[in-house]
This record gives C-alpha cells, sequence and structure tokens, in this order.
C-alpha cells in the first residue's frame, strides 16, 4: 500500500522526556459514546441536518486531524467554539496496520480483516478527538475507501470504485453509522458524484469561519483527493470563509517533518536532503504559524497515541511523534 510505502521509512525518535505521562491510552475497554449521530426513520426520511459549527477539518484518515490540527482543535474548543471533523475514511485500506492488529502476515490478510482494522480506526478517531475535547456527536465519518480515495474522486462514469481491501462499493460505519446513512437512510456508492455531495452537504451545513483540509501537495493519494474534493466543495456550497491546507505527507518520512522526532519546543524547520527542499511544493516560510504551549503540546502527543493501530507500528509512531511542535503550521490561498 502507498501509505505503508510512505509511513516505512519512519523512525522511533520519539523524545524520552516527553514520553512520561504520554501514554495514557485506554487499554481495550468496552466504549460508551455520548451521541452518535442521528438516524433518519428509514430509506426514505427527511434528511438529517448537521448543526452549524465555528471550524471544520477535513482529514482523509483518522489520525490526519489530530497530525496537523491537534493544536488548532484544543485552543478552538478552550476558546468555546464548535469544531467538526470530517473523515473521508475509515483507514481500513493499510496492509501494515492491519497485520499488527489481528497477529497476522500482511500476506494472509481478507476483507473481513480490513473492515476489523476500519472499526477499530473509527474508535481510535473517537477517543483520539475525546481527548482533545470534541464531543464524538462532532465527528463525520463519510466512510469512503482508504488507499482508493483518489479512484473515488476520478469516478465519473457512475461504476462504483470497489475498494481492494474490504470489497465494499458503498459507505459504511462499524461502530457509529456513516455519514449519508445516518442523514439519507441509506449509504451512498463510491463514485465521486456521491463523495462530493456529501462533503458539499456537510460543509454547507455546518456554516463554519474556518475550514482546514490537507494540501493540494501532500503526497499521500487519499490526501490530495480530499483536498481536490473540499476545493470542488468550497465552489459548490459558496463557502467564502478562511481556508487552510497542512502537510503530512512530504517525501521519505526522514525527511518530513522536519527536526525528527518530538520537539515540543522548538518549530517545524525546511530541510534540504538529496537534492530537494521538503515539504515539498508549498511557500516557506508557511503562511500561518499557530504556537502551542508544552501542555498543548503534551495533549497532542496523547491523542495521536490514541490513534492505537498507527502509534503502536514503530515506523508511524516516529512520522506521527515528529508532528509534535512547539507549533502548527498552514498554507493560505492554496
Ligand atoms: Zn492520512
Amino acid at each position: 500500500m502507498i501509505e505503508g510505502k510512505l509511513r516505512r521509512y519512519g523512525l522511533g525518535l520519539f523524545a524520552g522526556a516527553l514520553m512520561v505521562g504520554v501514554l495514557v491510552v485506554k487499554g481495550g475497554t468496552a466504549l460508551s459514546l455520548p451521541s452518535s449521530p442521528p438516524a433518519s426513520a428509514s430509506g426514505a426520511g427527511t434528511p438529517v441536518e448537521l448543526a452549524p459549527v465555528d471550524v471544520v477539518i477535513f482529514a482523509p484518515h483518522p489520525d490526519d486531524e489530530t497530525i496537523g490540527c491537534a493544536g488548532v482543535i484544543q485552543q478552538a474548543v478552550a476558546a468555546g467554539k464548535k469544531v467538526r471533523i470530517v473523515f473521508s475514511t475509515l483507514g481500513d485500506g493499510y496492509s501494515l496496520a492491519a497485520g499488527m492488529l489481528l497477529h497476522k502476515d500482511e500476506s494472509t490478510l481478507a476483507q473481513a480483516d480490513f473492515l476489523a482494522l476500519g472499526r477499530a480506526r473509527q474508535q481510535e478517531a473517537i477517543d483520539a478527538n475525546r481527548t482533545l475535547g470534541v464531543n464524538p456527536a462532532n465527528l463525520v465519518f463519510l466512510g469512503y475507501p482508504d488507499g482508493a480515495f483518489d479512484r473515488v474522486a476520478a469516478n465519473t462514469d457512475g461504476k462504483p470504485v470497489v475498494s481492494p481491501t474490504t470489497g465494499r462499493s458503498s459507505t459504511y460505519g462499524p461502530v457509529v453509522p456513516d455519514y449519508h446513512a445516518s442523514a439519507h437512510g441509506q449509504p451512498a456508492s463510491y463514485t465521486r458524484a456521491e463523495a462530493l455531495a456529501d462533503l458539499t452537504e456537510v460543509l454547507r451545513q455546518s456554516h463554519p469561519s474556518q475550514v482546514y483540509v490537507t494540501d493540494r501537495n501532500d503526497a499521500h493519494p487519499d490526501h490530495k483527493a480530499t483536498y481536490e474534493l473540499v476545493k470542488a466543495a468550497v465552489e459548490a456550497s459558496g463557502y467564502k470563509g478562511a481556508f487552510f491546507t497542512f502537510v503530512v505527507h512530504s517525501g521519505p518520512p526522514l525527511d518530513w517533518p522536519w527536526p525528527q522526532g518530538a520537539t515540543p519546543q522548538a518549530p517545524f524547520q525546511q530541510h534540504t536532503a538529496n537534492g530537494h527542499t521538503y515539504p515539498l511544493g508549498v511557500p516557506w516560510p508557511p503562511n500561518v504559524r499557530v504556537p502551542m504551549t508544552v501542555a498543548e503540546s503534551v495533549l497532542k502527543a496523547n491523542a495521536l497515541a490514541a490513534h492505537r493501530s498507527q502509534w503502536n507500528l514503530p515506523s508511524d509512531r516516529g512520522l506521527l511523534g515528529a508532528f509534535v511542535k512547539s507549533e502548527e503550521i498552514f498554507w493560505t490561498g492554496r
């Protein structure tokens, strides 16, 4: 998988000092949800509207919202603002993580194993964002396919994409229902038209003043696709508020983010290696730098650790941990 390749080069350079008091992940207990998205009575009910919020963060996979925006989320919540997080996929296509979760060799994984990973990652997203102060009711899971969201974005022939990992061709949510089923009583098929309609509806109903999404030059195809569809949803909805992008994947994870490892008291830096300057394809310095306190950085690390299926992979822990900095950085006008 591309995500596996992109992430395989990470290092476990997480600062020892920060590890103290960080790993407060809830272990395997049954989790009770305060509330879940409302479901309409049956297939033909009136669509259920989302309540307005101040900030909407679009995350391709469960963990991208924490990687890019955990500080922004904490600061918005502390200021009394409402934050909604919209996940394109359930992260159900990452074979390295599925293998570790189920103690199986990657080559033996079946569709049910990837569905189990999707279930685990949906729960992790709920746990991580609860850590940051976001009510699970404000998480929107679109339920499109991980590792194939770029194919959904490119799909215009009306024949739904079939996920190469789960075998599904329509949206789903194992822990809480997917958005389309909640709002319309039935899932959406894996087509560009359905995905764009979902994103446009969510954006229009959310009435935010700030939108965050992965950058168009992020190296992961699902991340680029999320940017492209969100941009189209901005056009379709007439959204005129602030629009921020962030970069997760940019070249080998050894080269971005920089410096390597968690540096809660030092900012991101531009980094040149092998003739390339990272992050690729975005101006430096970034347009927006949001300073974070050490306490906010430690809570960010806690939330990253709550994405257990990622954090427990040594390579991914290195990548995720290196996003713990004294700031978060964003680009505008993209
Ligand atoms: Zn991602």
